[in-house]
């Protein structure tokens, strides 16, 4: 296998920047551009340690350089590599890939470290995908997600139900192939235990699919009430800065105005409103009539209300337009004397959270609110969860698949029909861990890494 390098730091300008080799000549590659200060060379020096020195190439020494040193198969490929670390201008790390292919490396292909890793058995399939997880993390939570799954949590999960099915498929193969040996009979209730068992954790593994989605995406989420109850300032503390204009006078909110913020760890992608009222300003009915739209599609609303006021009829037209979507009923200005009709909110809100948005308080009690309209309190994503397309694919092939033999096992038909329904269910999961899996779906999954990683 070739000798690969590639700049594995962002393509920006920065303190530092890396250039990356793996492969057996790594240590010969780097020995052409890199020289150390001490004399020693890298293969003079053990596994995990660093050399100090300068880099070149044909033109002459252009950077000074740490090179770290790793020895196959104590790396991250399996590989020998060695890390180039230099000053991060994108010059100079050009200067010194080219340096690199020079010497003998070829350019790496996107994702080829750790399809390498994946590949000397150094992670499994959704280890690799952890990776790019880890890296696009935006928040907390999702970060812990794929931390867990590079930890092999998912991996783990994975691994139990295939062993249950695994164990299931051989036993009936053994029984089906040869009768007249001492294999004990297939005991049905026992594979019906068995294959409901695997079931129920198929079922629990995709439920988590959605929850993926929610921490790596984050929630479509609508800031909305009438003119004046405090909806800009609310999505100001929440997004820490000035985002949107705050005025006293009614209708100065015009137009969508979009961030995105964090709250328990999870991305709220949110969209301030312009104030849900009728008037007469066309620029005014336009942010009006998108907003709408907004408040239908959104996944989370957050319903504000002024609590120093007594309800108005524009609150109760807007809360008639929220339906079924997730909400959280805030009652803000908490600061001030309380005139409310809270009856009338405890009637349509599940969910309701006293703050003030002005002095900042009550923001806990929004953050568990909010954790709890998305049903996020019964998934852990530290106990790994499906990331990807592929990964929810091939689960539910394998649910369909355990489905179906318990269907062929309660309808009494012949225990043959059941051994090819769990055996159809291993093969899928055996795919989705990357164990039993062709070169073409491994392609797509590294084609979607940058090059370097
Ligand atoms: P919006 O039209 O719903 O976006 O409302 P704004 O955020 O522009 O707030 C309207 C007015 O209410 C401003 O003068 C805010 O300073 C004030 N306001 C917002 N939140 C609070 C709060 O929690 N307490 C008090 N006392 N005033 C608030």
């Amino acid at each position: 296998m070739h000798t690969i390098a590639a700049i594995s730091t962002p393509q920006a300008p920065g303190g530092i920047g890396i250039v990356r080799i793996s492969g057996e000549q790594a240590r010969a590659v780097a020995g052409q551009v890199f020289t150390s200060v001490s004399g020693k060379t890298l293969d003079e020096i053990p596994g995990y340690t660093s050399l100090f020195g300068t880099v070149q190439d044909a033109d002459g020494t252009f950077d000074q350089c740490v090179a770290a040193n790793y020895r196959a198969p104590k790396s991250y490929t399996g590989e020998d590599v060695v890390e180039l670390s230099c000053h991060g201008g994108l010059y100079l790390l050009r200067r010194l890939l080219n340096a690199c292919l020079a010497a003998g490396a070829v350019l790496a292909q996107p994702g080829e470290f750790t399809r390498r890793a994946f590949l000397n058995g150094k992670m499994d399939l959704t280890q690799a995908e952890s990776v790019m997880e880890m890296i696009s993390a935006r928040g907390r939570e999702a970060a812990r997600a794929a931390r867990a799954g590079q930890e092999g949590r998912l991996h783990d999960r994975i691994a139990g139900v295939c062993e249950i099915l695994t164990a299931e498929a051989s036993h009936l193969a053994a029984w089906a192939d040869f009768p007249e040996e001492a294999v004990p009979e297939v005991s049905q209730t026992e594979l019906h235990t068995q294959l409901n068992e695997a079931k129920d954790s198929l079922q629990s593994l995709l439920s988590g699919f959605d929850t993926g989605r929610v921490l790596r995406e984050g929630v479509d989420t609508v800031i909305a009430g009438r003119p004046n109850v405090g909806k800009s300032t609310l999505m100001n503390l929440l997004a820490g800065c000035d985002r949107s204009i705050v005025t006293s006078y009614a209708g100065t909110t015009r137009d969508v105005v979009e961030d995105t913020i964090l709250l328990a760890g999870i991305p709220l992608r949110l969209a301030d409103t312009a104030g849900l009222h009728d008037t007469e300003d066309p620029v005014e009915q336009i942010g009006v009539l998108r907003s709408r739209g907004r408040v239908e599609a959104a996944q989370l609303i957050l319903a504000v209300f002024d609590s120093s006021e007594p309800l108005q009829d524009e609150d109760r037209q807007f809360v008639e337009l929220i339906g079924g979507t997730p909400a959280v009923a805030v009652i803000n200005k908490n600061d001030l004397e309380n005139k409310i009709d809270i009856l009338y909110i405890q009637s349509k809100f599940k969910h309701i959270v006293y703050i003030s948005a002005l002095q900042g308080s009550g923001l806990q009690q929004l953050t568990a609110a909010v954790r709890q309209v998305l049903q996020l309190q019964a998934i852990d994503p530290a106990a790994g969860i499906l990331f990807t397309q592929r990964q929810q694919a091939a689960a539910q092939r394998a649910l369909t698949a355990v489905s179906e033999a318990l269907e062929a096992l309660e309808s009494g038909l012949t225990l043959d029909a059941v051994t090819v329904c769990v055996e159809d269910a291993v093969s899928a999961l055996l795919e989705l861990t990357g164990k039993r899996v062709s070169d073409t779906v491994i392609d797509r999954v590294f084609e979607t890494f940058c090059v370097g990683k």
